[in-house]
């Protein structure tokens, strides 16, 4: 059997560091495994580490092109892997080409780099490690809210510098305590969150999500339901995004939905990129209707250097809290992701039952509720 695996050129790091499984150098700890059953594992695929250190990289490993690895061997691979850090997108276009293709794993959690409704339409099942980096994300969540409501970066920023004025940070430093905070998406990953929150203390605890949690579930972090969104926004100091992108969430948090903001609220977004308008963003940072936002994950990966998001600043030149796609890449999510793939291509060869809670698109339908209400 044929498995393609499309990684990410971790380098010197991932050679120094075995744990970091997700890499072309370490191949999720599953060559020798694959081999010594008889399967061919192409494992070395990669895409570029920067898009901006563009033409080399993008003429060897672009994921569109038609010289690029991954469009070489998609059309006779059965297994596809890839990961949501650097995506190797799987378009319609790809899916028609790939005949042999029958399913795609995901090593992490997010398989909207996916073309999903065509992996219906041609019957190839998608799956992902449901679960295995939701603590790992949470906890950024928890961590990207202090530091905007804190002011944290700048106030290291200025650390660096040499310099040493109070003022200029504690003009916009404030306490979580007594702030109401609100998950669009009130899953594995915002529950999490909400959980995490119920010792700051804060004014209230909002959720918006089509699918109700449990009463028990709801009541045991107080948390309020609020079913309209522009409400819910408006209720917010502070709103995290922990929903999965699909029809339905692509661009929702745009120029319109932002002016329902509170002033100068934050917001924190590791879900996808694509769920918030990178230039509708930028804009609000700009104009003061936000105060911060932070998060791992942008509407193209890897960002271009210029992508505006790098260096948008708020009215008093901080708040952004952007990072690189790691929230849920984790050391220790590495090692719960790479096992989850171990054991989806387990039950596979075996023809065995997947765990439901995996399995995003089984033949022919969805079969999760979470990537959209149909
Ligand atoms: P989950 O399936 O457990 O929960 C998703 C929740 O979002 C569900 O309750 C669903 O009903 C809700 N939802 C879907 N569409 C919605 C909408 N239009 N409005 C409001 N709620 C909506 O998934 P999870 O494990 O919590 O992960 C959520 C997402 O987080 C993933 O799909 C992925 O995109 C992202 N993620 C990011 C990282 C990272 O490293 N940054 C890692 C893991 C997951």
């Amino acid at each position: 059997m044929k498995i393609l695996a499309i990684l990410y050129n971790g380098g010197q790091a991932a050679e120094q560091e075995s744990r970091l499984l997700g890499t072309v150098e370490n191949q999720l700890g599953i060559r020798e495994w694959l081999t010594s059953q008889g399967h061919e594992f192409i494992g070395e695929c990669s895409i570029p580490l920067l898009a901006g250190r563009l033409s080399n990289a993008r003429r060897l490993y672009s994921k569109e092109g038609p010289d690029s690895d991954f469009q070489k061997h998609i059309v006779d691979a059965e297994v596809l892997i890839t990961t949501p850090f650097h995506p190797g997108y799987l378009t319609r276009d790809l899916i028609e080409k790939a005949k042999n293709l029958k399913i795609c794993v995901t090593a992490g959690v997010g398989s909207d780099h996916i073309d999903l409704n065509a992996a219906v339409d041609h019957r190839i099942q998608v799956l992902e490690v449901s679960g295995s980096n939701v603590v790992s994300v949470a906890e950024h969540v928890v961590m990207s809210i202090l530091l905007l409501v804190r002011n944290f970066v700048p106030a290291h920023e200025m650390i660096e510098r040499g310099d040493w004025q109070v003022s200029e940070i504690a003009r916009n430093a404030f306490d979580l305590e007594n702030k109401v905070v609100g998950t669009i998406g009130a899953g594995r990953i915002g529950y999490r969150v909400l959980q995490r929150l119920v010792p700051f203390d804060c004014k209230e605890l909002l959720y918006y999500d089509y699918a109700p949690l449990p009463p028990d579930a709801a009541k045991a972090v107080k948390a309020r339901r609020v079913e309209d969104l522009k409400e819910f926004v408006s209720q917010c100091d502070v709103v995290t995004v922990n929903c999965p992108l699909h029809e339905g969430t692509l661009g929702l948090i745009n120029a319109e939905l932002l002016k329902h903001f509170k002033k100068g609220a934050w917001l924190v977004n590791t879900a996808r990129g694509a769920i918030c308008d990178k230039d509708a963003v930028a804009e609000a940072l700009k104009s003061g209707q936000l105060a911060g936002y932070a998060g791992d994950v942008w509407n193209v990966q890897p960002a271009p250097k210029d992508h505006i998001w790098r260096t948008m600043k708020n009215t008093l030149g901080g708040g952004n809290g952007m990072v690189p796609h790691y929230s849920g890449t984790t050391l220790d999510a590495q090692a719960r992701y790479a096992k989850g793939v171990k054991d989806i291509l387990a039950n596979y060869f075996e023809g065995k039952p997947q765990d439901p809670q995996n399995i995003i698109v089984g033949l022919g339908k969805y079969e999760t509720r979470a990537y959209g209400q149909r």
